[in-house]
């Protein structure tokens, strides 16, 4: 069949991307379309059959096509961008179109293995498919067809039906007589899902300045656990802003993101933070926090959960990975970080909760602190004091409600800690059950850190000195005498709780 192109003049009319139906979700080809898609781009309709995959922000999206429908939408498209499924590259090569087609990777959880990689290759050589495995040749083959116009690109070469014949070929060739069969239905069989273990989370929960870059920096130093830093920033401060990980190198130059990124979605370029960090921000915010406490199966919230939930979980198993740790150490402290980890499956989440004297804690939070991992210099952010007595209330209410909620918990106060450091560490090893390491950690010679790639936190972490842990109670000088009462008067209900002084 040969088409006659409908208009001469250069753009697409209507754009068909489909993802198949295959169960593994396929985000990584609708996130290239949106962020192609958000610059204007001369299209007319985009209609995205998305399957178990993310619901695109800018294109019309169904979940699912009747047969008779597919193929109208392949009969009516301009253009079509497709998975490496050999059914619906078949039903396009009827239709005399040459797709554009971005295969599902195993590497990324796409398919159970990389044979459409392998079969796309084969018809990539031949001509019959436009092939895509960076989001670069994605925006490169788009923009080709804008430019040309599009129906010039679809329109068929006249070989359709040798390409479909040879197509048969290759399909048998490849897969065995079960492809020719296969090719008369357009689903592929939903393969048995292959159960993957728990990634091991520690979760460090306290309000800020409460000590916890130390605490994760002497964590990290046990041969079983990995810190990775605040994992809440990893979007706008690592991927965004290239701020300096706590190796000392911006984050673009840090071989353990780098590897991180390679393993999780092909590199950080191949995915926009932008776009993760707006995504992060519909699930992941204080705001949410009486949503991320229900089921995840709500309407409209659910969806994001599940979408940003495959994201973190992604770079969590690249973690594992490339670290060649059981065990990860995230600081990232929120009260809504920990609730959206526990809302996922492949995460057996531990909470340590770390307190420290809200006095001490205003007292930090009201000084001039650098901020020297962010390039062109910053300062670290300040508030009153009274806001940090609320901000110390709700988040200890919060965090000591955890075992409530499922969530294995252990409660750390920073002044035992910075006081008994052997103990309190070997409180943590215990709680996730490792063997103790801290005896040995605090020997007769100063303890020294080892290199760490915490994304983001308190700049101390970039220091390379030796360890010298003392009570920091500066406040009871440095803190006005007036904020101080009213910070006790603030947290007073929970003060007793954790042996604090009422007075102060
Ligand atoms: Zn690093």
């Amino acid at each position: 069949m040969i088409r006659i192109p409908a208009s001469r003049a250069p753009g697409i009319d209507r754009l068909f991307v489909s993802v198949g139906t295959d169960y593994h979700r396929f985000d990584r080809l609708i996130w290239w379309l949106d962020e192609w898609m958000s610059v204007d781009r001369n299209v007319g309709h985009v209609i995205v059959q998305r399957g178990t995959s993310a619901t695109s922000e800018l294109a019309h999206s169904v979940e699912y096509l009747q047969r008779t429908q597919l193929i109208e939408e392949f009969q009516r498209a301009s253009v079509v961008v497709c998975h490496g499924g050999p059914a619906t590259i078949m039903e396009c090569r009827k239709n005399g179109l040459v797709p554009i087609v971005v295969p599902r990777e195993e590497r990324f959880d796409e398919h159970v293995n990389d044979h459409q990689v392998d079969f796309c290759e084969r018809l990539a050589a031949h001509g019959d498919i436009q092939l895509a495995r960076t989001k670069d040749e994605f925006f490169r083959l788009l923009d080709f067809a804008v430019e040309r116009g599009a129906s010039e690109v679809a329109v068929d070469d006249g070989h359709t039906e040798e390409s479909v014949m040879k197509f048969e070929e290759l399909m048998v060739e490849l897969f065995g007589s079960r492809a020719r069969r296969s090719l008369n239905g357009v689903a592929d069989k939903a393969h048995e899902t292959e159960e993957l273990p728990k990634i091991p989370v520690v979760f460090i929960g306290s309000v800020p300045r409460s000590g916890s870059t130390i605490m994760s920096d002497l964590l990290n130093e046990h041969p079983h656990m990995v810190n990775i830093g605040e994992l809440v920033h990893i979007w706008q401060r690592g991927v965004v802003d290239n701020n300096l990980c706590g190796c000392g190198q911006p984050f673009s130059d840090c071989k353990f993101w780098y590897k991180v990124g390679e393993i999780a979605f092909g590199g950080w370029n191949q995915i926009s933070g932008e776009r993760m960090r707006t995504l992060q921000r519909r699930v992941d915010r204080t705001r949410h926090i009486p949503v991320l406490l229900t089921s995840k199966n709500l309407p409209f919230v659910g969806p994001s959960i599940t979408q940003y939930g495959a994201v973190v979980t992604r770079i969590l198993r690249a973690v594992l990975e490339v670290s060649e740790k059981p065990i990860i150490v995230d600081t990232s402290k929120h009260i809504s970080t920990a609730l959206l980890l526990r809302q996922l499956d492949d995460v057996d989440l531990r909470v340590v909760h770390i307190v420290r004297d809200p006095r001490g804690v205003a007292n930090s939070w009201s000084k001039v602190i650098d901020r020297p991992e962010v390039q062109g210099g910053a300062e670290m952010d300040r508030l009153h004091p009274g806001r940090i007595g609320l901000r110390w209330l709700w988040f200890n209410w919060a965090f000591s409600n955890m075992e409530r909620l499922g969530v294995p918990a252990t409660t750390i106060r920073y002044e035992d800690f910075v006081k008994k450091p052997v103990e309190a560490l070997d409180q943590i090893f215990q709680f996730v059950g490792l063997e103790s390491t801290s005896e040995a950690m605090f020997g007769d010679e100063p303890l020294m850190l080892g290199e760490g790639h915490s994304v983001s936190g308190n700049p101390r972490r970039l220091e390379k000195t030796a360890v010298e842990l003392a009570v920091d109670e500066k406040w009871k000088t440095d803190l006005d005498p007036k904020m101080a009462s009213l910070v006790s008067a603030v947290t007073r209900p929970m003060l007793g709780r954790y042996r604090y002084s009422k007075e102060g």
